[in-house]
């Protein structure tokens, strides 16, 4: 589970490491009180639950109330990465003189906690991982053992940090660590860990994702648990019983199997089309259920065609055909539909749908070909 910069950093305190500090805000006005509050320049900061929030313009300085107000409007309400901004965490600008950057993250190969330090921090960790790896330090750290004191000096010393400042950010990392482990995160990453022109050791940012299988003894973060972007068809979707997901494209999918609905995914991107959902309707697959799926799926605007994949196992796939067949029958669908049956009774149920506006197919590939021709008009590979 990811939680919020703000969260994040509240949960740092408790363990004493410094941040800075702000107040969350759901409106411009809200904005503007709070700058008011903390008097002198701002920082904005959209709160939703992607990274580089900087370059894509969520987080902004304003140097007045009136500014903060301005920004604040700017930021609220826009879609950073494909997802609405509805709050933003306001705080006092802070005077930065170095970024560095602090990551730990649980290593399931090793079984161990990897913490990873770079005086290179701000914006482009990515970039410095892939053109210069040697400016990131890396210790591992076994659980049992906890983060030792000299693997924290092999960090600082390894990664060319400030020698002023080895005491405060020790601390800095032994309390970043605590956190780490009594949060159950998996991934904690502070950048920028900054160093103030007052000579402060403060996080700037915080990004942190909590184990979901930890939740459970984690009572003050399980609350924290949000929908990852609020889509009516999903709403729909899970009020009537259906495992969905929205895609961003225009092939709709649905089939039996969340393994089988992946696999139909791929097939259909290697063909050249745009998934415009995931959607399994598991074992069964009733007239009723089969009616659901499409209505669903039918709901995306932007739909061109559907397919329809299903293995047939304890499923029946003359049954299938049969509930395909009922349901539309009583709908008016007006884009085409290719249908793939596999395994029992895979031939009955092809037969079932000779005579009808269904398009069948033999083959997974087959299909997708098949569903990005007719939905896109050719194929597009
Ligand atoms: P991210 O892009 O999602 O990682 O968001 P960050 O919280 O890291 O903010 C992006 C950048 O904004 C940071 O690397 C800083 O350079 C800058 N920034 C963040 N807070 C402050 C602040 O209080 N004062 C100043 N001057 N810059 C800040
Ligand atoms: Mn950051």
């Amino acid at each position: 589970m990811k939680i919020h910069e703000f969260q994040g950093k509240l949960v740092l305190q408790k363990y004493g490491v410094a941040t800075t500090k702000g107040q969350v805000a759901y409106t411009p006005d809200q904005v503007k009180e709070i700058a008011e509050q903390l008097g002198g320049t701002v920082v904005v900061k959209a709160q939703v639950h992607v990274g580089g929030r900087g370059k894509a313009g969520g987080v902004k300085l304003g140097k007045t109330p009136v500014e903060a107000f301005e920004v604040g409007k700017q930021i609220l309400g826009m879609d950073l990465k494909g997802l609405k901004v509805k709050k933003v965490l306001v705080e006092g600008a802070i005077n930065i003189d170095k970024e560095y950057y602090l990551g730990m993250l649980f290593d399931r190969d090793t079984r161990q906690i990897i913490v990873m330090v770079s005086a290179e921090g701000g914006m482009d960790i990515e970039e410095v991982n892939e053109k210069t790896p040697e400016k990131i330090a890396r210790v591992w750290v076994d659980p049992t053992m906890g983060l030792q004191d000299y693997q924290i000096r092999d960090l600082i010393f390894g990664a060319k940090l400030d020698k002023n400042y080895v005491k405060p950010i020790t601390k800095f990392l032994r309390g970043l660590y605590n956190a780490f482990v009594g949060s159950d995160a998996t991934l904690a990453e502070i950048n920028p860990l900054v160093i103030t022109k007052e000579g402060d050791v403060i996080a700037a940012d915080c990004k942190m994702d909590i184990d979901d299988n930890a939740l459970f003894r984690q009572p003050e973060l399980a609350p924290w648990q949000e929908s990852e972007e609020d889509n009516a068809i999903e709403d729909e979707a899970r009020t009537r019983g259906l495992t969905y997901v929205h895609l961003s494209g225009d092939i709709g999918i649905i089939g039996n199997g969340a393994g089988l609905v992946m696999t139909t995914l791929d097939a259909v991107s290697r063909e050249g089309g745009q998934p415009s959902n995931f959607l399994d309707i598991g074992g069964g697959a009733k007239a009723e259920v089969v009616r659901n799926a499409l209505e669903v799926v039918l709901m995306e605007p932007k739909i061109k065609a559907v397919l329809i994949n299903i293995f047939g196992g304890i499923t029946r796939c003359d049954e299938v055909a049969k509930g395909i067949l009922e349901a539309t029958s009583t709908m008016d669908i007006k884009v085409p539909i290719v249908v793939r049956f596999s395994g029992t009774r895979e031939a009955e149920g092809r037969k079932l749908l000779e005579g009808t506006k269904l398009i069948p197919a033999a083959s997974m590939q087959e299909a997708a070909r098949k569903v990005v021709e007719v939905g896109y008009g050719a194929a597009v590979r």
